[in-house]
């Protein structure tokens, strides 16, 4: 169930809620082999991982998930294998910060327009460090009971299309993958299943559109996605000629049906996988 290599998952420098160190511990005891974390839109973890899981004994890649502008769903762009110094790389990141940093306000006043008490503080108060983001919001409003629930909040407020909501600017996936590719690394389209594509055509129009932009991988095993669609995606994969890859998506314990280490009993993710995108990168 549990396998070798997990390629997907976030520490509390983005929206989960351990840090690198932690996890790196943890993937020990679980036998996995090789690691890489893939906060969202930051590298500011990497280092520790990297420090952490060279004392663990487990071989790791640097990683990135990026959200890309995309609809019905959402497309979000894994990078591996990069440099995280590369300069063209880390100004993207800091313009992507700005804009989070200029939306989370927006946010907090619309909370505050809805009768919610809650001040800015708090919120910065559930992120120890890293990044803030609606999940630091979601545990607010949990922990003074205005919603039961870390999902309820999004439901009621923070959502797409709730009152609370507020769009964030990204970047294209053309620009997503250049940026990862440009810093040395691979990147691979994240949880397809989250793009909101029921139509098989349109599925296989968009990653081919894609692929023709330089996307090397796609994740068809994640803990988001069951078997038929993992076996639709491998066979995607293969016709387009992309690396098959596989992510847990673990955050800790603000994702709990995402085990380290765990992408659906039928995931076949080995060390194969790390040598392939190790390949492609150099
Ligand atoms: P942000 O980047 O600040 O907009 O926050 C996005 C993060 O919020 C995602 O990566 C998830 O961790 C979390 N999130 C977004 N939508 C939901 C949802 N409907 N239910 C639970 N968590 C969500
Ligand atoms: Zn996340
Ligand atoms: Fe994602
Ligand atoms: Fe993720």
């Amino acid at each position: 169930m549990i396998q070798p290599v997990d390629l997907h998952c976030h520490s509390h420098y983005s929206d989960g809620t351990e840090p690198p160190a932690k996890i790196m511990r943890q993937a020990r005891r679980k036998g996995i082999r090789a690691i890489a974390l893939t906060d969202h839109d930051t590298v500011e973890g990497l280092a520790e991982m990297q420090l952490a899981a060279t004392d663990a004994k487990i071989d790791w890649l640097s990683g990135i998930e990026m959200s890309a502008e995309f609809q019905p769903g959402t497309l979000h762009i894994l990078g591996y294998c990069f440099d995280p110094k590369n300069a063209e790389l880390l100004l993207a990141l800091q313009e992507i910060q700005q804009a989070r940093a200029e939306r989370n306000p927006k946010i907090l006043a619309k909370l505050q327009a809805l009768g919610v008490s809650i001040t800015w503080d708090e919120v910065v108060r559930e992120s120890e460090v890293g990044q803030v983001g609606r999940p630091h919001f979601a545990r607010v409003l949990v922990r003074k009971r205005v919603v039961r629930t870390f999902f309820d909040a999004f439901d009621q407020y923070l959502g797409k299309g709730k009152p609370a909501h507020e769009e964030k600017f990204r970047y294209s996936p053309a620009r997503c993958i250049e940026v990862i590719r440009k810093a040395g690394g691979v990147a691979v389209l994240a949880h397809p299943i989250q793009l909101g594509l029921k139509d098989p055509v349109e599925l296989e129009k968009t990653v081919k559109g894609l692929a023709d932009l330089g996307l090397g991988g796609i994740e068809a095993y994640s803990s988001s996605q069951g078997r038929k669609y993992a076996e639709s995606y491998v066979a995607l994969g293969r016709k387009l000629g992309l690396i098959i890859t596989g992510g847990s998506d673990y955050h800790g314990q603000n994702k709990s049906k995402a085990p380290l280490g765990f992408m659906g009993a039928w995931a076949r993710n080995g060390l194969s996988v790390v040598e392939a995108l190790r390949e492609k990168a150099a």
